[in-house]
């Protein structure tokens, strides 16, 4: 047996070593911080939340997601168990406070016996003799690694943007003008549907809103970053504010489902913040993700009603993340092929997202725990929500073209290999317009729950 090498502790390493620890295998993780730290992490915790809190939707019928986050608690996650443990107030998501989270993330990994941890920068590509290596340095992997891995795989490197939104001080916000709400009055387990903190704007104060924006100081690019796109999901308040003056009120402040208790006026745009801590002292904006320059933040984010005396734990950046070429670079067990020795998890693999990282993270343990123990592992089916995650980084299927244009994804059902829809419902009544795409996820949802079942039923990696 050998030892398994992690390099990362974060959401995918974390995860990576609790699953080949947990099967038997001896794992050394090796995580830079605190000596040295990346632009967007703040503390030495392990599986840090850089930006939001949230793990989005946690309904498993519906949303990828959700379904995800099911075939993690099934399969023994780390990441989905602490998730659970420390979760706040946040209407149908799954939203958590962040340094609970990490500490509970932490405390199982040093309490684990077949796990050692050394606080290291692994400056290079690691030594030939170790044999079975797990990279999981995230988007913010340290750069002497990061060229180093381009060296090695002789690609262009792919990158993009990728932001944080700002989080507030829950007693700066005047609740005179905000209030407490869940869209749709939506109630997440125990909760009583009023979640949310609510800003709301007329007209004139959304048209100056978006006005300054748009013409507040930003961070400068250098000249090569230019050409580096954004992450569609998570684009800046101010870029989105600058596609059109609508593009707002349909994203991140649309005003539905929210009703005015202070003056029953219905607003033209809302501004939501979440719950980000277990005590509920510190909220964040949702959404708000932004490279506005830090003066340029506090000034145009005190213009939205409620926030006038907001004092910010932390306002938004903006970084760049790294990520390769995955299809043309990785076997099915995510195995570099040009050095199989090397086997890379998490955001740097070309998944997008908290989970979708964990998620590589928890297979790349499991493929590494059976190297270790010389025995085959099977990947899970393309049909559960791993498979398909693992399918999309994975499989060379694209044209030359297509795997020139690999970009970063969440988990959706367009991932999914397709189902027939049912016909009828349970009561046998026709299945008809919008219900036919609701009942097409459901399928596909107990299609990967079935087919997970089976696969772990096979035992693809008996413990020790
Ligand atoms: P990380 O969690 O970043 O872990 C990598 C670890 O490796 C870190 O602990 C780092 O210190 C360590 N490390 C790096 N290089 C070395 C080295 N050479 N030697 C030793 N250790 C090293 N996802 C969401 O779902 N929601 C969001 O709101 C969100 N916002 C984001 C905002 C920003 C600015 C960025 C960059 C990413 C964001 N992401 C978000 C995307 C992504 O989900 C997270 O980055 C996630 O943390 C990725 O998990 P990971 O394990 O791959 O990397």
């Amino acid at each position: 047996k050998d030892i398994i090498h992690i390099i990362g502790a974060g959401l995918a390493g974390s995860e990576a070593a609790w699953q080949a620890a947990n099967h038997g295998a001896q794992v050394i993780l090796h995580e830079m911080r605190p000596i040295t730290g990346t632009d967007a992490h703040q503390t030495d915790g392990f599986a840090e939340l850089v930006c939001s809190n949230s793990f989005r939707s946690d309904d498993a019928e519906n949303n990828a997601v959700g379904l995800l986050h099911e075939e993690m608690r099934r399969t023994g996650s780390l990441i989905m168990r602490e998730a659970d443990a420390n979760k706040v107030p946040a209407g149908g998501a799954l939203a958590v406070d962040r340094d609970a989270f990490s500490a509970g993330v932490t405390r199982a990994i040093e309490d684990h016996p077949n796990i050692e941890i050394r606080r290291e920068l692994i400056d290079g590509l690691p030594p030939e003799d170790w044999t079975n290596v797990i990279i999981a340095t995230g988007p913010l992997t340290a750069p002497p690694l990061a060229e180093a891995i381009l060296a090695l795989t002789g690609e262009a490197s792919l990158a993009f943007f990728d932001a944080i939104a700002p989080i507030v001080y829950k007693e700066s916000i005047n609740f005179d003008i905000a209030w407490m709400q869940s869209r749709y009055d939506k109630k997440g387990p125990g909760g009583d549907g009023a979640d949310y903190i609510n800003c709301p704007m007329d007209e004139a104060q959304y048209t100056a809103f978006l006005n300054a924006l748009i013409t507040g100081e930003k961070t400068d690019f250098k000249e090569w970053e230019k050409s580096t796109p954004y992450f569609e999901g998570c684009l800046p308040i101010e870029v989105m504010a600058e596609r059109g003056p609508e593009t707002l009120r349909y994203g991140p402040m649309k005003p539905v489902g929210l009703t005015n208790p202070h003056t029953g006026i219905k607003a033209h745009a809302i501004v939501q913040l979440r719950q980000d801590n277990a005590i509920g002292t510190l909220y964040n904006m949702v959404g708000f993700q932004t490279k506005l320059k830090y003066g340029a933040q506090t000034d145009i984010f005190r213009m939205i009603p409620g926030l006038e005396k907001a004092e910010f734990a932390r306002l938004g950046g903006i970084h760049r993340n790294t990520f390769l070429n995955s299809p043309r670079l990785l076997d099915g067990s995510l195995k570099l092929k040009a050095r199989p020795a090397l086997r890379f998890a998490g955001q740097i693999t070309g998944v997008e997202g908290y989970l979708e990282s964990a998620a590589m993270g928890l297979l790349a343990g499991r493929f590494a725990a059976a190297d270790s123990k010389r025995i085959p592992f099977s990947a899970p089916p393309a049909t559960t929500a791993f498979g398909a995650l693992l399918n999309h980084i994975t499989c060379d299927h694209m044209t030359d073209a297509g795997s020139r244009s690999f970009q970063p994804m969440n988990v959706n059902f367009g991932l999914f290999p397709e189902i027939e829809t049912p016909k009828t419902d349970s009561e046998g009544k026709r299945i008809k317009g919008k219900e036919k795409g609701f009942a097409r996820k459901r399928a596909m949802s107990a299609r990967a729950l079935s087919d997970l079942q089976t696969w772990l039923s096979k035992k693809p990696l008996a413990a020790e």
